[in-house]
């Protein structure tokens, strides 16, 4: 048992929260979006929230917890939906939302505290030299950027650059090890992999560099079509137009646009299927071109919108990714989610046998993206709930025809990815964390070796605190 009086006394000077109501608040991310998530997890609470502003004050809280053997899970902004940022079984939460300074900006690259915000370091990259991220979550004005590298995958800039995963879109990462004296490790190149979506469980990511690409005013577009394929054709159309810069493509199936965007259904329909943009300035006069080509009523243009719409609607990738399940759970908290790769190059004709397969009862919400070098598209499917064991069915019917579904109803890396255990990261643990304190219950590879994949069986932590 840790004693986490003494623990608290070793971190004498740093800013320690041990109420357990702001703990537990502080231990909790959007795993709510997930009715199995929200059942499994509503209990867990850390025991205190230790706040770090600097690369010393982390490698002294990790050589603290190593002494006590006090479990330490990463905190940027808690915005992970999967629970990747709650502590299983108790323990610290490092807060490291306060560690956020922007260090340096060149030509093509910007060095940044993990616990920066994205929007804040566009603000800085813009105002310097006309330049921000690649890629960035639609959690861009709240989330860390370390938080993204540790827990995100990918999002608006996808369908330019691909996914966090492709090498290149991270530049170099400094990682703190959790050991008897912490070490501090630069890794680039290949080695980021060791770290990048392992939520936090093999090292804590203290300074990130990461590649800057031009900044433009993107102009936000809606396109209304009368039938969602229509709105899927025209986003695989736009994807591949080399020429035609876009940083975001999105179809989403009637209702959901009109019943979700409460403050954009004025500009819609509510039998409209919609595809979301971003545009850059200068291509709107090709991409009006192709909305025309392609049946598709420009709906909603910011470039051309009011003062007042300008000010008071949510920017276009707030529509997109998770935020268009957000919205979704705001008007009907009964609602649930996929996650789902339709592969190309038969991706289309995949989203459309789904389609036909479902109807209203999981409909559409695509995210256009480049992956390996083509344009395919993500689903983040609304599932009309219905329970567990239908939602299981509906996660099989997808795998058997040829759709993997990343499925964000569990907690663990390798359920929520690709049924495997990743072996650079399990022995990049084994180095960096010996004792197994980082983010416990995360990675089955660590806590149950002889885990079966195979066995159709959910992986349920022994030290998940509510399992008692
Ligand atoms: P947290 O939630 O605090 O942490 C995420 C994980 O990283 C946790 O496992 C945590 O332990 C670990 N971690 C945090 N900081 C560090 C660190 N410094 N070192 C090591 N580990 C660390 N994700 C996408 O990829 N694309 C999207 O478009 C997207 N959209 C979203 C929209 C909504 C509305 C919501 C709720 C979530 C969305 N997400 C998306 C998921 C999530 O927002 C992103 O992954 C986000 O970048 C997480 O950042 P954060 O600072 O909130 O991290």
């Amino acid at each position: 048992m840790t004693d986490y009086a003494a623990l608290k006394a070793d971190l004498e000077g740093l800013p320690v929260e041990d109420n357990p109501a702001i703990v537990k608040q502080k231990s909790r991310d959007f795993f709510w979006y997930s009715p199995v998530l929200k059942r499994q997890l509503e209990d867990v609470s850390g025991d205190l929230v230790v706040t770090v502003r600097s690369e010393a004050d982390v490698l002294r809280v990790l050589k603290v917890c190593f002494a006590h053997d006090a479990p330490v899970t990463a905190r940027g902004a808690g915005t992970g939906n999967y629970g990747q940022a709650m502590p299983l079984s108790g323990g610290v939460v490092l807060n490291l939302a306060e560690m956020n300074r922007v260090r340096h900006i060149t030509a093509g690259s910007v060095v940044a505290e993990a616990g920066a915000i994205m929007a804040d370091m566009d603000a800085r990259t813009k105002s310097h030299s006309g330049q921000e991220l690649r890629l960035h979550p639609s959690t861009y004005r709240t989330a860390t950027i370390g938080g993204f590298l540790a827990g995100g995958s990918g999002g608006v800039g996808s369908i330019r650059w691909g996914g966090l995963r492709d090498i290149g879109n991270v530049i170099r990462v400094k990682v703190a090890t959790m050991e008897a004296e912490p070490r501090i490790l630069d890794l680039a190149g290949d080695d980021i992999q060791k770290v990048l979506h392992a939520y936090g469980t093999n090292g804590i990511i203290v300074e990130v560099e990461m590649p800057l690409t031009a900044a433009y005013d993107w102009v936000d577009v809606i396109v209304g079509f009368d039938e969602f394929m229509q709105a899927v054709g025209f986003a695989d159309d736009l994807g591949t137009q080399d020429g035609l810069l876009t940083k975001e493509i999105a179809p989403i199936a009637a209702p959901l646009p009109f019943d979700y965007f409460l403050r954009h259904n004025k500009f819609l329909r509510k039998e409209q299927s919609v595809c979301v943009c971003m545009v850059a300035p200068f291509a709107m006069p090709a991409f009006e071109a192709m909305a025309g080509r392609s049946q598709g009523e420009i709906v909603y243009r910011s470039d051309r919108a009011s003062a007042e719409d300008v000010k008071s609607l949510p920017p276009a990738y707030e529509l997109a990714w998770n935020h268009t399940t957000l919205r979704g759970l705001r008007v009907d908290p009964s609602i649930t989610y996929l996650q789902v790769l339709y592969p190309f190059p038969d991706h289309v004709e995949k989203v459309r046998k789904m389609q036909s397969l479902f109807g209203d009862e999981v409909p559409g919400h695509l995210e256009f993206v480049r992956f390996d070098g083509r344009i395919t598209c993500f689903g983040l499917p609304i599932v009309r709930f219905a329970g567990e064991d239908r939602l299981e069915e509906i996660i099989r019917l997808h795998e058997e025809n040829g759709c993997p579904v990343f499925n964000p109803h569990r907690y663990t890396l390798e359920e929520g990815g690709m049924k495997q255990t990743d072996r650079t990261q399990l022995d990049f643990k084994r180095a960096a964390d010996p004792k197994g304190l980082l983010n416990p219950g995360k990675m089955i590879g660590w806590e149950d070796p002889d885990f079966d994949f195979e066995s159709q069986s959910v992986y349920l932590f022994p030290g998940l605190q509510s399992a008692g």
